[in-house]
């Protein structure tokens, strides 16, 4: 099943990929709560039968403007860094012996195909396409092998990074956190429907591959980090895992790229989709600010 959440004349609501277009979950179901995909995933696995009985019906059609990110509201963002081997590497680190981890607030969510507005105080304005996985029944000391249990889905999402913030100092939380920095979507794919250990995830800036990767490539995989972080969280419903990026970011290069307004930023991964955001400059008046990056 495809869950996406519409932003509607009522305000954001769940949808289920029909037979054909989109199906409202809440009045498919006759269940009003449904139409929050935190709700659906607080009520678990029942919840997720009954929408997946409505998508044998016809819905309606979606114009990419009106999608909301496909975690609205995650309870949290768990993110893992430093992930892929290539991308260690080109960092000019060594491979990571223990899992690099930051946190992202739910307020850095953006939507798949909306603007992705740089903010007024950075330029260096970085892409990281990325796996997400959803977090449904969740649970704490979830061992590797049964972790796909914890596990509503998956989403394609990019961790836009300010990197002249996140340098600043030694924590990550700043570069990672100016608001709706984070798109995500378009649908979030439940796990029965597709196996993640080993898709293509690919990013095109302006339509030219910047990351191509498997995900077989992670070094921390899917399993593992979902083992790894209820180490010392319980994984709640409705949380989300950002699980870290593949070589070819844009602050790796020579000479770096970064994200300047009009480009468009795409990230691909195989069998659960596809999200792609124009760059926009944010308009705030912050002349004189004092906080200011230094930039090295
Ligand atoms: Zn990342």
């Amino acid at each position: 099943m495809r869950l996406a959440t519409v932003l509607t004349e009522e305000g954001p609501r769940l949808h289920l990929r029909g037979r054909s277009g989109y199906v409202d979950a809440a009045r498919a179901t006759g269940e009003p709560r449904y139409a929050s995909l935190e709700q659906v995933l607080q009520e678990g696995p029942a919840a997720l039968d009954l929408l997946r009985r409505a998508a044998s019906q016809d819905g309606v059609e979606v114009e990419e403007a009106d999608f909301g990110p496909a975690v609205p509201s995650p309870r949290r963002v768990l993110c893992l860094g430093i992930n892929y081997l290539e991308h260690a590497l080109e960092g000019g680190r060594e491979a990571p012996s223990w899992p690099e981890c930051f946190l992202r607030s739910s307020s850095s969510v953006a939507p798949p195909y909306g603007d992705l507005v740089r903010p007024a105080l950075v330029e260096r304005f970085d892409y990281e396409g990325e796996l997400g996985i959803v977090i449904g029944a969740g649970g704490r000391y979830i061992p590797a092998d049964r972790a796909l249990e914890a596990v509503a889905g998956f989403v394609v999402l990019n961790d836009a990074s300010a990197r002249e913030w996140q340098r600043a100092g030694t924590q990550w939380t700043p570069g990672k956190n100016f608001d709706g920095t984070m798109p995500v979507g378009p649908e979030v794919v439940t796990a029965d429907e597709v196996d993640v250990a080993d898709v293509q995830l690919t990013t095109r800036l302006n339509g030219e591959v910047m990351q191509s990767a498997r995900t077989s490539q992670m070094i921390v995989d899917v399993r593992s980090a979902i083992e790894y972080f209820s180490s010392f969280t319980r994984l709640l419903p409705g949380d989300l895992i950002a699980t870290g990026t593949p070589g070819g970011v844009g602050s790796a290069r020579t000479p770096p790229v970064w994200l300047q307004p009009g480009d468009v930023i795409e990230v691909s991964i195989e069998r659960v989709g596809t999200i792609r955001n124009r760059v926009l400059a944010e308009t705030a008046d912050v002349g004189g600010w004092r906080w200011r990056p230094p930039r090295p």
